[in-house]
Parts: C-alpha cells; structure tokens; sequence
C-alpha cells in the first residue's frame, strides 16, 4: 500500500463517520510540486477521542496538540484536530490550544502560505491563503504579518530557510525583513529544535542559497558557535556535506573544543568525530592514513574541512588500501617488536606505526623480508 492509499483510506473513514478531514501541510506542498512524499498528515475537524474510537490501531503521539496516529498496516498516518494556536510565552510551544471547526482556522495558523493547502480524498484543493500561486512563484511568504509569526514561534524562521534550501524557492521580502528584526530571538529556541533545522537545511539541494540568505538577514551570527562561519565564501561552505560538518568547521575558531560542543546536542560518536577530525587537521595527517586508522568518514570530513579552509583543491579518492588493520601485516607485532629489540611502550607504538605506514604507502611490499628490512633502518629502534 502507497502513501497516499494508507492516507486515503483514513479520510474516506473519517468521512463516513461525518467529520470533515483533508490531506494537509508538506504533502500537499510536494504533491502539488510532484515531489515524492514521505509522510503524510490529515486535518480533520473530529476531536481526538472520535479519532481514536475509529480507528483499531492508533496511538496518542501528541495528544495534548490534538496528534493522533493511526497506523494503517505498518503506514504511519498523523491526524491532528483542527485548531487554533493560544499564545505563544516561551518561544516553543503555544501557551494554549484550542481546537476550531473550521479548516480555515487550522490553516491560518500555519506558517507558510505552501504549507496551508489542504486537499481532499479526490485531490481537490483547498487554498484560502493562496499558497499555491506562491507555489507557482516559488516564494516563501508567511501566512499573515510574518514579523508577527516569526515572534510567536522563531523557529519559523530557521524553517523558511529549511524551506528555501530543500525548494529552492525566493524568500518574500516580509520574511526576509522579519529574520533580519527578530533572528535574535532564535537565541531563546532549544537547540534540539535548532539542531533540527540545521540538519534539514544543510540536507537541501539548495543550500547555497540558503547559506547565503542565512548569512545577508545576519540570522547564523545569532548562535554564538557558529557566527565565524559567516566569515567563510558561501559557495566553500556549501561543499560542507552535512550539520555536522557545519559544526566541525566552526570548531576551528573556538577556543576549546570541548566547551564548544557541549552547548550542542551532539551524540558521543558525533563528537568523535568531531574531535577526532579537528586533532588530524591539526596535525595535517595524510588522509591515506586516516582512512586506515579510522575510516572513511573520518578521512572526507578531514578532506572537506581542507576544502573549507583552502589547504586542498584536490578531490578525495578512496584508496584502495592494502592492509585494513595491524592484524594483516605479515608479521606480528611482538615479533616485528622483539626483531627491533624494544619492549612495549611509545616507542614500540610508533614503530609499529611507521611500519603500517610504510606497507599502506607502499614504500615497502607486505612480506616479513621487507618489513624486516625497514625495521632495521628505523633509529626508533636504537632508541632503546
Ligand atoms: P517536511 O516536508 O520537511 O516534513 P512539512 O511542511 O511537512 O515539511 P512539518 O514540520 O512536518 O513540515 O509540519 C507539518 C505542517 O505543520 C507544516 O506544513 C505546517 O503547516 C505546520 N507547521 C509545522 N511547524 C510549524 C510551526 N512552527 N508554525 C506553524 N505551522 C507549523
Ligand atoms: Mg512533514
């Protein structure tokens, strides 16, 4: 079952239970664009509990909001209660909300105008905003004062950018205005959210575009963090492949790494890679080895953060790498160790690195005379 067929399904339900429902949001915005869809949500003017006494497998994911979700099969299929959003106090979450009767109501308190579209079982559309002229036009307006909407809720802001980057479509000059009179209080949105964002602006085809308007309306030197990003060409951040990096390559211009990334919510192994990216950058390891000590990853971050900073024009090749780890060596360790006559300890770990490195390089061949060979020649041996 497609999508739309599991979607389908729940309006014609809803219907011939009496209540009012409508495909609504992002669906409708990339249907209408013929984009693929990959989730789908349903306005309907039936109150929660109606919902959940229709449907057998359903469950309460925002029930405070109206959110219901009805599983149709294994499909996912969000049905939120019209309604009309109360005062917004902390810059989150509306203070109140209050369910409506009306499916005007339920749109106007949407964001965008491309997002206030609401279409019927059989595809009709239901456009009170006009949202799909600005679909035509390719711009991103704001429903109502969008000074206003932008104040109740900042993270509209870091959406309409989220927007630009995925659609590629025109900031309208009410929007552009308003990030440039209240991008400051994305300051006050919990970095959960912002981190969100980020992510799905730094994911978009367009995020050139978006990077730039980020940049013009002042909006990145609101996060402390990321501010000397700004100082960077556009065009050279955008070959940054993803939020992370965004985060890596502001990690150059902060003092301390560590404090720097515990302002972020940042999964340990993000900040692996983080530190680990920015100690190989540091050092200018050859990406050969970085790929072998730590994989691929680790070696494109490395090579797209020299891009940024202008110490590589060169493209990254993934090599083909003739060991994958010290167990492939053609010796073992304690022997090659006893062969140079140093006990474990810093020494015999940087000789069995120069040895790695000899063999990944290619320097010497993979074979017990050879490495033999370069261990007699190495002084760290002497040394001991
Ligand atoms: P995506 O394709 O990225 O999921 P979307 O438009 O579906 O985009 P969602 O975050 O899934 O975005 O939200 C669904 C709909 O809910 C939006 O289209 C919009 O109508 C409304 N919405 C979401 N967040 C806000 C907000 N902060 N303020 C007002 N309306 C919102
Ligand atoms: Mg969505």
């Amino acid at each position: 079952m497609t999508l739309m067929e599991a979607g389908t399904s729940v309006l014609q339900r809803l219907e011939a239970a009496g209540f009012e429902a409508f495909f609504v949001g992002g669906m409708v915005r990339d249907a209408l664009l013929g984009r693929e869809i990959h989730d789908v949500d349903i306005t309907t003017s039936a109150m929660p509990v109606s919902v959940m006494g229709l449907f057998d497998n359903c469950v309460p994911t925002g029930i405070g909001h109206g959110t219901v979700t009805v599983l149709v099969g294994k499909v996912p299929i969000e049905v939120t209660t019209y309604r009309m959003d109360g005062e917004y106090r902390d810059f989150r979450r509306p203070e109140s909300v209050s369910f409506t009767t009306s499916l005007e109501e339920d749109l106007r308190r949407r964001d965008f105008t491309i997002n206030a579209l609401a279409m019927d079982k059989n595809g009709q559309v239901f456009d009170p905003l006009m949202g799909s002229a600005d679909l035509r036009g390719g711009l991103i307006r704001a429903v109502g004062n969008a000074g206003q909407r932008f104040f109740e809720d900042p993270l509209r802001m870091l959406r309409a950018l989220r927007f630009v980057s995925k659609l590629g479509f025109e900031l309208d000059n009410g929007c552009q205005q308003a990030i440039k009179d209240y991008g400051y209080l994305t300051a006050n949105l919990a970095r959960e959210r912002v981190m969100k964002e980020l992510e799905g602006l730094m994911d978009g085809k367009f995020k050139e575009k978006a990077l730039g308007l980020m940049i013009q309306a002042g909006l990145l030197a609101h996060f402390p963090d990321l501010k000397p990003l700004a100082r960077l060409d556009t065009k050279v951040l955008s070959t940054l492949k993803n939020s992370l990096d965004l985060f890596l390559a502001a990690s150059f211009f902060s003092g301390g790494i560590k404090e720097y990334m515990a302002g972020w919510p940042l999964s340990k192994s993000q900040k692996r890679l983080i530190a680990k990216t920015h100690g190989y950058f540091l050092d200018g390891a050859p990406l050969l080895w970085v790929q072998y000590a730590d994989g691929m990853e680790t070696a494109a971050a490395l090579w797209r953060m020299r891009v940024v900073f202008g110490k590589s024009d060169e493209a990254f090749i993934p090599q083909q790498l003739v060991i994958s780890n010290r167990g492939e060596l053609a010796m073992t360790a304690s022997n090659m160790l006893s062969a140079a006559g140093i006990s474990p300890g810093p020494n015999a770990k940087k000789l069995l690195e120069q040895v790695e490195w000899a063999v990944l390089s290619q320097k010497i061949k993979n074979s017990p005379a050879e490495i033999l060979a370069f261990i007699g020649g190495q002084d760290v041996s002497a040394k001991t």
